[in-house]
């Protein structure tokens, strides 16, 4: 087969190859069954069988402790920022540190139903350093603190959890990790809930994956629709309302896909993360030595998974592009609140796609000079 282009969309985003041929292979009938996933009854026992292996590998992969619950629910990443404050602000006060686009959305969304604290941010330095937590002014009362672990426009992240705890705060952390799940190991220590949408790491969207401890199930207010009350959710074991049956079938191949991948002695989450800092590294250890490109976020916190960069001299975009496209390399294009150019480098994307990038980028560099 022809290598395929290599696509750096920011979400939906690159598949690994191989789960989308297994998906083809088995689209018209699924182990035997006569049924393709999507003709499935979510109740019969083909696809129970299916959604339990796809919640039990992600659980081994990302280390999920017992007292945590795995939901697959729908809405997405910005359906959750109103989900999360119907089920955990008690109509109280949350706290948001807003470090780019989407935690900026998230405190936005979260006003409706609750008072939501902006208690740190980098928005004036035009989101490229993260706060430190200990400046952080957590209200007294918070009912939880959100962050975006990783700003899949600004291209910033979290290499640390924050510990509340050690702050002297006792709210749970809710983790917006849309961007960045299961390219790293999660310190579920740290954690109250994490959620994110399946089309950037996962699978294709329309799955939104919600990890919550156990105690902070049962708190929604009364208004909360009953299709997105956590405890609903967890007592149906995700199919109180139809789940997303061949998102969760997808995302589950993808699971089975992360399980067999190794690098050295690793495997799984930790291949994938030594996977990822290689990747990462060659292309901002490129950006950081030329004199075309550049990247504005502090080193301390650049994203391991959305790399956005520009030219130095922006006339040059629209020909960069085009070539790029002509080497197989696809949707470059930066966010339209930030102009230049992102390259996302998810789980899927092979050393070999960062590569031939940074080869393109070379070459388009002497061609200027
Ligand atoms: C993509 C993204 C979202 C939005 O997800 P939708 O599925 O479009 O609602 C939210 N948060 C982050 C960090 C994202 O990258």
């Amino acid at each position: 087969m022809t290598q395929r282009p290599y696509n750096f969309s920011a979400g939906p985003a690159a598949m690994p190859e191989e789960v989308l041929q297994q998906a083809a292979a088995e689209m018209l009938d699924w182990h035997g069954s006569g049924l393709g996933v999507m003709e499935m009854s979510h109740r019969g026992k083909e696809f129970m069988s299916i959604a339990a292996q796809a919640e039990a590998d992600l659980r081994e992969l990302l280390a999920v402790p017992a007292n945590f619950r795995i939901l697959f629910m729908q809405g997405g990443g910005l359906a959750e920022n109103a989900i999360v404050p119907l089920n955990l602000s008690r109509g109280g006060t949350v706290d948001f540190v807003v470090t780019g686009s989407w935690s900026q959305k998230s405190a936005k969304e979260a006003r409706k139903y609750a008072t939501a604290n902006v208690i740190a941010s980098s928005e004036a330095d035009g989101h490229t350093t993260l706060p430190a937590p200990a400046s952080w002014k957590l209200s007294a009362d918070a009912q939880y603190v959100h962050i975006c672990s990783n700003e899949t426009i600004h291209g910033v992240e979290f290499h640390e959890l924050p510990d509340l705890k050690s702050l002297g705060c006792d709210a749970p952390l809710v983790i917006d990790f849309s961007s960045h799940v299961a390219s790293r190991p999660v310190d579920w220590s740290r954690v109250g809930l994490a959620f994110g949408g399946a089309q950037k790491n996962l699978g294709p969207a329309g799955v939104t994956l919600v990890v919550v401890r156990e105690d902070l199930l049962g708190r929604a207010l009364p208004i909360c629709p009953s299709a997105f009350e956590y405890k609903t959710v967890a007592d149906n074991a995700s199919m109180y309302n139809t789940p997303p049956t061949y998102g969760i079938y997808m995302a589950g191949l993808v699971f089975q896909w992360l399980k067999r991948q190794r690098e050295g002695d690793l495997t799984g989450i930790a291949a994938m993360e030594a996977r990822n800092i290689a990747k990462a590294r060659l292309l901002y250890d490129f950006i950081d030595q030329s004199a075309l490109y550049v990247n504005k976020v502090a080193e301390n916190c650049r994203s391991r998974m959305n790399i956005p960069f520009f030219l130095r001299d922006e006339s040059r975009n629209d020909a960069f592009l085009a070539g790029a496209r002509e080497r197989g390399l696809l949707q470059l294009k930066g966010h339209k609140s930030v102009g230049g150019m992102r390259a996302s480098i998810y789980n899927a994307m092979p050393l070999a796609g960062v590569q031939a990038l940074v080869s393109y980028m070379r070459d388009f560099e002497k061609e200027q000079a």
